[in-house]
């Protein structure tokens, strides 16, 4: 501790040291990111004076080019280098590539996210760059958005704790900066269309949306990035409420705001709300924006606005201070130690594999199963389907296959395993054979499109198994892709119709970004296996997975829809609801939060408090044992939920408040405690003051979303 305060003043006063040095010019400079894609002269003048703080999108030993005139330069002030790197290095092909972070929430394990942020970091920064524009902390809820994909999910607790995860993971031993975005109820934007207006109010962002960037500024994350949109009409980029009031100052947030990509030039030519780019900078600046990312006239228009003393100075230097002390702990400081490693040492290294194959196994969730898995050893299998063998599919956003967006030109890097090649070398004795049957596309699907179903359909009738693999693609996921429906497109259900037709083994695997309704097709299909976009070792531990080789251990940590339209579908809603349902769609949701199956058959005891009462700044133990009655082993994820019973607010039908998973070995029982502190079972009253009730509250204990054992508990 001490020589962590001793540090942290060495650093201050070495920050005091440079400010003191500094040109108005070459501290706006600090504020600066480029793009390595901007303009091509414009980006060489910049380069070349070595004052910019920071350039993204610039990979390996391209950024030598950029050190070198830093270096030069009166102060010697190195650049960062930030880059997407959102579920592993993943812009760089050869790099691991990871299951999103959606696939990778299926998890629920904390640990295992920790280390996904480990190998990324180490990849980042043998490729020579800092930051990584990750976690998405927003909360995925609403399906049409095209970014559910980048999100830990629909659950606040989830979301919070798997991302202070990662960022432990990135940032261990100072070796690259994380950034949790995009601040803030960006998923909650209207309609769900990317960066729009998010009609929320701020008792809602504080009971939902803030706490995992709370957790994320008590694991020191380094920087936050700002988000596109707006709340009722105020956007994000000059709230000095949300960004400086809240963010730096209540939850204590010492690291650096950069402002999402081009924000400012949004503020004059798509939200209106400021005459010039002059004046969005200046807005910008005096809200509590530290970096601007690609808008290059910043440079020129800030400089100016700081002379004409309408930005004072005190707000840059802050914001510089800020940079610095980003750089000082990345090492970038002259007289710092440098963290780096050696150029390209570890990517794609048989450690990171290892791990990622681990992810994409424990991030494979089980939907549903009559019976026909595991299949063990059959003698044939059919695979089948549009994602079967589509590497960009099965990756989904921020690869190499989508940047630039999309990359007609990108082919896989050998490593890859689709379903096709896992089911290949895992069926290895097997005679395996392979059909698309159709592509994933609205409206005509082309004139082969008769012949190449059924080429599928006989190659099913030919098998024992048919293993179709389905979901979405590039064009309906990712961002800029919201879609009005979150369905199967195209042929696909009458691929699995007619798929089933001829073949009583049907086991659809779902390679997606989201979850998409399934009512209709759910019927054709012996077992359902949700994999969302998972990565390069995705084909082969669902591969291991439908064999039997491997058991199931995911849940799913976002519901999936009823029906489309029926959304929002999270759990945890108001109760009260006239009629209760829709009158067109079953509510009975067979697939919510928290499900997931498993070759395992976990039999859970009735949840014991450690006490029936509890006084408000109390605590009190649940305990719960959980029983393995299969001869299966099997890791199951331990959900505790709560629910003020009756509250002068509404407040959800349950939240969850932990949840732990564990291994059970085959036969075995297991007793998992959780400790709840009773001041976390409070929520927001009308005026945004957090309360705890007295009186009775009700915890549920479940392994499946669906199924709760129940305690009650007395507050006093
Ligand atoms: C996205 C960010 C991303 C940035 C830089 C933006 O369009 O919203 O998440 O980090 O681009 O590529």
């Amino acid at each position: 501790m001490a020589n962590t305060a001793a540090r942290s003043a060495e650093v201050e006063k070495k920050i005091d040291e440079i400010l003191s040095k500094m040109t108005i010019e070459e501290k706006v400079g600090q504020m600066q990111q480029l793009a390595a894609n901007m303009d091509a002269a414009k980006l060489d003048e910049y380069r070349k004076m070595g004052t910019i703080g920071s350039f993204l999108h610039v990979l390996g030993n391209d950024t030598q080019k950029y050190i070198e005139p830093a270096e030069k330069s009166r102060l010697g002030i190195k650049p960062i280098f930030g880059i997407d790197a959102i579920h592993g290095h993943a812009l760089l092909k050869g790099a691991t590539v990871f299951p999103s972070q959606l696939a990778a929430a299926c998890t629920f394990d904390e640990q295992l996210v920790e280390k996904m942020g480990e190998v990324t970091a180490k990849e980042v920064a043998a490729d020579g760059l800092d930051w990584v524009f990750s976690p998405v902390l927003c909360m995925g809820r609403d399906l049409r958005w095209g970014r559910i994909d980048e999100t830990f999910g629909e659950d606040t607790e989830v979301v919070a704790r798997l991302g202070a995860a990662i960022i432990k993971g990135y940032q261990k031993d100072g070796l690259v900066a994380a950034c949790a975005k995009h601040y803030i109820a960006y998923g909650e934007a209207t309609g769900g269309r990317d960066a729009y207006d998010s009609q929320v109010t701020e008792r809602r962002v504080r009971e939902v949306l803030l706490k995992p960037f709370k957790a994320a500024a008590d694991a020191e994350v380094m920087s936050v990035m700002t988000a596109y949109g707006s709340i009722d009409g105020k956007p994000f980029t000059t709230s000095r409420k949300w960004l400086t009031d809240i963010l730096k100052e209540e939850l204590g947030f010492n690291g650096l705001i950069v402002t999402d990509w081009d924000n400012y030039k949004a503020l004059v030519h798509g939200q209106r709300v400021c005459e010039d780019l002059c004046e969005a900078c200046k807005d910008g600046i005096l809200a509590g924006n530290d970096m601007c990312m690609y808008t290059d006239v910043f440079y020129n228009a800030a400089i100016e606005a700081v002379k004409n003393g309408e930005i004072p100075m005190s707000a840059i230097d802050d914001s510089v201070r800020r940079i610095l002390r980003m750089k000082a702990r990345l090492g970038l400081l002259d007289g710092m130690p440098a963290r780096k490693l050696p150029p390209r040492s570890v990517i794609g290294c048989a450690e990171h594999v290892a791990v990622n194959y681990e992810v994409a196994k424990e991030s494979a969730v089980l939907l549903k199963n009559n019976g026909v898995l595991p299949l063990g050893n059959v003698k044939s299998v059919a695979v089948i389907g549009p994602n079967a063998d589509d590497v960009g599919a099965q990756y989904g956003d921020w690869t190499y296959y989508s940047h630039p967006n999309p990359n007609p030109q990108a082919t896989p890097k050998d490593e890859v395993y689709t379903l096709l090649k896992g089911v290949r070398e895992v069926f290895g004795d097997a005679r395996v054979t392979y059909a698309k049957g159709c592509v994933i596309e609205d409206g005509d699907c082309g004139a082969d499109s008769d012949k190449a179903m059924d080429e599928a359909v006989a190659c099913a009738k030919a098998a024992d198994v048919a293993v179709v693999v389905i979901g979405d693609r590039l064009k309906y996921n990712g961002e800029g892709k919201d879609v009005a429906q979150p369905i199967l497109r195209g042929r696909q259900i009458e691929l699995l119709k007619r798929v089933k037709a001829v073949n009583h083994k049907v086991v659809a695997v779902l390679v997606n970004g989201k979850p998409l309704v399934l009512s209709e097709a759910e019927g054709y299909c012996d077992a359902i296996v949700e994999t969302f976009n998972g990565g390069d070792m995705c084909g082969l531990a669902a591969a291991r997975l439908i064999k039997g080789e491997e058991n199931f251990g995911g849940k799913l940590p976002i519901s999936f829809p009823c029906g489309v339209g029926s959304g929002p579908d999270y759990y945890n809603q108001y109760d009260y609801w006239h009629g209760g349902r829709y009158a067109d769609v079953k509510h009975e949701n067979p697939y919510p939060f928290g499900f997931g199956l498993s070759y395992s058959r976990f039999e859970y005891s009735a949840p014991v408090l450690s006490a029936g009462k509890a006084k408000r700044d109390g605590a009190v133990r649940v305990s719960v044992t959980v029983k393995n009655a299969s001869d299966v082993d099997g890791k199951e994820t331990v959900q505790l939920y709560f629910r003020d019973r009756v509250c002068k607010m509404l407040t959800p039908v349950r939240k969850l408040l932990d949840f732990k998973k564990v291994f059970i070995g085959a036969g075995e029982s297991k007793t998992v405690t959780f400790d709840v502190a009773v001041a976390d079972l409070g929520y927001y009253d009308e005026n945004c003051v957090y309360t705890v009730d007295a009186g009775a509250f009700d915890f549920y204990v479940s392994g499946d979303g669906i199924n709760f054992g129940h305690a009650e508990l007395i507050v006093e």
